[in-house]
């Protein structure tokens, strides 16, 4: 097979084997990763942020339910309803009872405002009365007005620099269920904005919740999905359009969005006491992250043995091409070069001489009477006069002399850089040490002669004629008697 053929060959085998090594490790990572990966979703969705939103809900319960409980407290307090019945004759007791309401339970604010007189009191004292012409005032209106026993709502609030603070707000009632005034408490967003933020921290995923019609109600320091803000509405945020009419009536869900190509996940709880929307949000990344980079080293790890793979059999492959390729350039008895050999070594004897202009002589030898020694000693022994022969033939040589076994018999003689007349001489000591060689044989000392044919090579002629004219030499040798060196002329 041609070199370029075998190399086509070694490389179509190492691209089969890298493709089937590559694609099955491939596959497997991938599937691993992919059950991986399914797994964590699963556990996400169904474990992870319902247990959250659990925890969280209770946190609310606690941190703002409780304070609604405390407004509502107040509203039905008799001491409250009494003192205001009687005529509000005295600010200094309801300004102590809402001190200690503020106190005690540690509201940021606590207040009360009476129908009958519009006077505003809180902790310190009366702060004013409302109007209902001043915009600041409007929601005590918007409380008076509403059908439903309270609100939460979120207000600057004015007793206390403007700071934003959550309101809870309670409509106050006689014992005849006349509307009487507003009590409440109030806690600053500040406050409720670092609870989240805490809750954040501890829980590792963001949290914000929204109201029934999906306005963001309530953030983290850093808002809420993609950087919205506290009043944005839930249908102006990329991936979260459709949102809103998915939204659990009354119950919670699950749902998933993709930001910038990565997934999120959300577990929505309706809270009733607050008539708000809970979100508990999970991108995957970090969860994934894990497993991502566990999947690149398999994959390094794979491509790795592959390559090791790949090396081995490249080196294995190159090994015994190379020795199936001098196997069939050498003939196996003699160990010489075959004729196959031969035409290699051959051609660039040949260009050596045409590019130097130096002498090149072939030389045929031929074993006289070969087929009768067989005949008589049997073709074992007449191996290994063959072998013998050839060993000596080739010690009575320079290394640069081209010797190999032409077939049978009969060998071929290339000598660089030597003219007709040294050949000549050379070839007649060869006849002549053969000629006197004895080869031990079964006892038996075997002599075998040899007849030789020799002819110089001449500028532009092709190996084919030079052998020509090298075996009419031989020819002429056998004819002639054997045991002889005939020269072409
Ligand atoms: P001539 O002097 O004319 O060359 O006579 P010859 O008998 O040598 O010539 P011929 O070509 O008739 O016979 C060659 C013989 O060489 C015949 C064959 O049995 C023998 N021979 C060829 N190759 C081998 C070989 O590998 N081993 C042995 N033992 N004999 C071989
Ligand atoms: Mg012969
Ligand atoms: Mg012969």
């Amino acid at each position: 097979m041609p070199l370029s053929t075998s190399r086509k060959a070694q490389f179509t085998l190492l691209l089969l084997l890298g493709t089937l090594l590559l694609g099955g490790f491939l596959a497997t990572s991938l599937a691993s990763y992919h059950a991986s990966r399914e797994s964590i979703r699963h556990n996400i969705v169904n474990t992870e942020l319902p247990l959250t939103s659990d925890n969280i809900y209770s946190e609310i319960q606690k941190d703002l339910i409780r304070p609604t409980q405390i407004a509502s407290m107040m509203s039905r307090d008799t001491f409250l309803r009494d003192w205001a019945l009687a005529g509000e004759l005295d600010p200094e007791p309801i300004t102590r009872y809402l001190r200690e309401i503020q106190d005690h339970y540690g509201t940021f604010t606590s207040f009360f405002i009476s129908e009958r007189t519009r006077t505003y009191y809180q902790a310190k004292g009366v702060l004013k009365q409302v109007r209902e012409d001043e915009p600041r005032d409007a929601w005590y209106f918007r409380v008076r007005q509403m059908s439903e026993p309270y609100e939460i709502s979120v207000d600057p609030d004015m007793a206390n620099a403007d700071q934003l603070t959550f309101f809870i707000n309670f409509k106050v009632f006689d014992y005849e269920e006349r509307f009487i005034g507003v009590a409440g408490v109030g806690l600053t967003v500040d406050a409720v904005v670092k609870l989240v933020d805490d809750y954040q921290r501890r829980y590792d995923r963001s949290i914000f919740f929204t109201d029934r019609s999906g306005l963001l109600v309530l953030t983290g320091a850093d808002g809420g999905p993609m950087g919205s803000r506290r009043g944005q509405a839930l249908n102006t945020i990329d991936g979260l359009e459709n949102l809103l009419f998915e939204l659990p009536r009354p119950e919670s869900g699950n749902f998933s969005y993709q930001e910038h190509g990565r997934g999120h996940f959300l577990n929505v709880r309706y809270i009733p006491e607050l008539d708000w929307y809970l979100f508990v949000d999970k991108h995957e990344e970090g969860a994934l992250a894990g497993i991502r980079k566990s999947l690149y080293l398999n994959l390094l790890i794979c491509t790795l043995i592959t390559l090791a793979v790949l090396l081995l059999v490249y080196l294995a492959t190159r090994r015994y091409q190379r020795r199936i390729a001098a196997l069939a350039t050498t003939d196996s008895l003699t160990e010489l070069p075959n004729r196959r050999g031969f035409d290699i070594l051959a051609a660039q004897a040949l260009q050596e001489a045409q590019r130097d202009s130096s002498p090149l002589c072939a030389v045929l030898l031929d074993l006289d009477n070969f087929k009768a020694l067989n005949d008589a000693h049997g073709h074992l022994a007449g191996d290994d006069v063959l072998r013998r022969f050839a060993r000596q033939l080739r010690g009575s040589l320079r290394q640069a002399d081209i010797l190999c076994r032409w077939g049978g018999e009969e060998f071929i003689l290339l000598l660089k850089n030597t003219d007709r007349n040294a050949a000549h001489e050379l070839a007649e000591k060869l006849r002549q040490q053969c000629a006197e060689q004895r080869y031990p044989v079964a006892g038996e000392a075997l002599q075998v002669t040899v007849s030789l044919g020799l002819s110089q090579w001449q500028e532009g002629e092709t190996l084919h004629d030079l052998l020509g004219r090298t075996d009419r030499a031989l020819y002429r040798a056998k004819q002639a008697g054997r045991d002889r060196v005939c020269v072409d002329p």
